[in-house]
C-alpha cells in the first residue's frame, strides 16, 4: 500500500526537548522557527491551497507563549528548523478571533484561506501533512480534556504541549489515542464488502470500522465488528497499515479479513445497508452514481483501491458528512 496522506512521518518529534524549561520561549525568540496557528481546527492554507501557511514568530503579535490562554506546543524539528503550533480553540470564555486580531497577531487569519484535514490532508506535502495531523490530534485532545482526571480540576499543558498536569494533585494526563480497525472484507469470490452507514450521506459506501473494546485483540475487534455490523463471519485476519485519524482520536488500523459466510444482516441503526460489489459492479456503480467512495484522505479509500487494483474517484463531500 502506498504511503497514507496522514501517515507521513517526516518531521522529528525530538521528545526529548519537551522537558527544557523555557523551551517554548527560546523557539519563539528564534527567527528561523515556524508557527502553524490553528483556530476551531482549521488549517490556514496558502492560496493554492497545497501547502500550510506558517508564519514567524514575529509576524504573531499578541499570540506568544505567555500572551494569553492558547495552548503552545512544539511539534518538532524538520531540516533544522523548530515548529511550534498555536491552538487558539483552546481560549476561553467568551474570547472571539476577532478579539485576537484585535491585537494584531491573529489579523491574517480572518483573511487567508483555511481548510479542514480530512479535505485537504492528501494535497499537503510530507512536511504539512505531518505537522498538521500531529497539531490537530493536540488540539482535538486539550480542547475535550481540560480537567484532571482523578480530581476534576482544571489542568494546565506542561512538557511543551504534550502533557496535562493538575495543580492540586499532581496527576499528569497524556494525549489519547483510541485505536479503531478498520477492514476490507472480500469473500471467496473476490468480492468486497461495503456498507452504508445511517448517518452519512446518500449513496456513500464505505468498509466496515469499529472502535477496539477493552479485552480485545485487534483480530477480535474485526470480527466482533463484522459479526456485528453486517452477520458476516470471518476467519483470516491480516494487518495492512494504519494512519492517525484525530477526528477527534482515532488511530485507523487497517486489516485484510476473509469471509466465511456471505450473507448479510445489518442492524438498520449504525448501517442501513451493506453489499457484495465485484469490481465490474463497483465500477459500474460508481460510473451510475449509485455509490460515492469515502474521501482521499481516508484509509478506507485506500484498502478498497488497494481491493480493486487501482484508483478510484474520492468522494467529492465536504467533511462532516
Ligand atoms: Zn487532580
Amino acid at each position: 500500500m502506498h504511503t497514507l496522506p496522514l501517515a507521513r512521518s517526516v518531521v522529528d518529534p525530538a521528545a526529548h526537548r519537551r522537558g527544557e524549561p523555557e523551551l517554548l520561549a527560546e523557539l519563539w525568540a528564534d527567527p528561523e522557527t515556524l508557527v502553524l496557528v490553528l483556530h476551531e481546527g482549521l488549517l490556514p492554507l496558502t492560496d493554492d491551497g497545497a501547502h500550510l501557511d506558517l508564519r514567524a514568530p514575529d509576524e504573531l503579535a499578541g499570540l506568544g507563549p505567555g500572551d494569553g490562554d492558547a495552548v503552545w506546543v512544539f511539534l518538532g524539528q524538520c531540516d533544522e528548523r523548530a515548529y511550534l503550533a498555536v491552538l487558539l480553540a483552546d481560549l476561553p470564555g467568551d474570547t472571539s478571533l476577532e478579539g485576537v486580531a484585535a491585537d494584531g497577531g491573529a489579523a491574517w487569519l480572518a483573511t487567508v484561506r483555511r481548510g479542514r484535514l480530512r479535505d485537504v490532508g492528501h494535497l499537503l506535502g510530507d512536511r504539512d501533512a505531518d505537522l498538521a495531523t500531529t497539531a490537530v490530534a493536540l488540539a482535538e485532545w486539550h480542547a475535550r480534556h481540560p480537567r484532571c482526571t482523578r480530581c476534576g480540576a482544571l489542568t494546565r499543558p506542561e512538557q511543551a504541549g504534550w502533557v496535562r498536569r493538575c495543580p492540586d494533585d499532581g496527576t499528569e494526563d497524556y494525549p489519547r489515542t483510541d485505536a479503531a480497525v478498520i477492514m476490507a472484507v472480500t469473500d471467496d469470490a473476490g468480492r468486497i464488502l461495503l456498507a452504508h452507514g445511517a448517518h452519512w450521506p446518500p449513496h456513500r459506501y464505505s468498509t466496515l470500522a469499529g472502535f477496539v473494546e477493552p479485552g480485545e485483540s485487534l483480530e477480535t475487534a474485526v470480527r466482533r465488528e463484522v459479526a456485528e455490523e453486517a452477520g458476516v463471519v470471518v476467519d483470516e485476519v491480516a494487518y495492512v497499515a494504519s494512519q492517525p485519524w484525530p477526528f477527534p482520536a482515532s488511530l485507523m488500523l487497517g486489516f485484510r479479513a476473509r469471509a466465511t459466510t456471505t450473507d448479510v444482516v445489518v442492524d438498520g441503526k449504525e448501517l442501513t445497508d451493506a453489499r457484495w460489489f465485484t469490481r465490474e459492479e463497483l465500477s459500474a456503480a460508481l460510473r451510475a452514481g449509485e455509490v460515492l467512495l469515502p474521501m482521499r484522505t481516508s484509509i478506507a479509500l485506500a484498502l478498497i483501491e488497494e481491493w480493486f487494483g487501482g484508483t478510484l474517484p474520492a468522494s467529492p463531500l465536504p467533511s462532516g458528512r
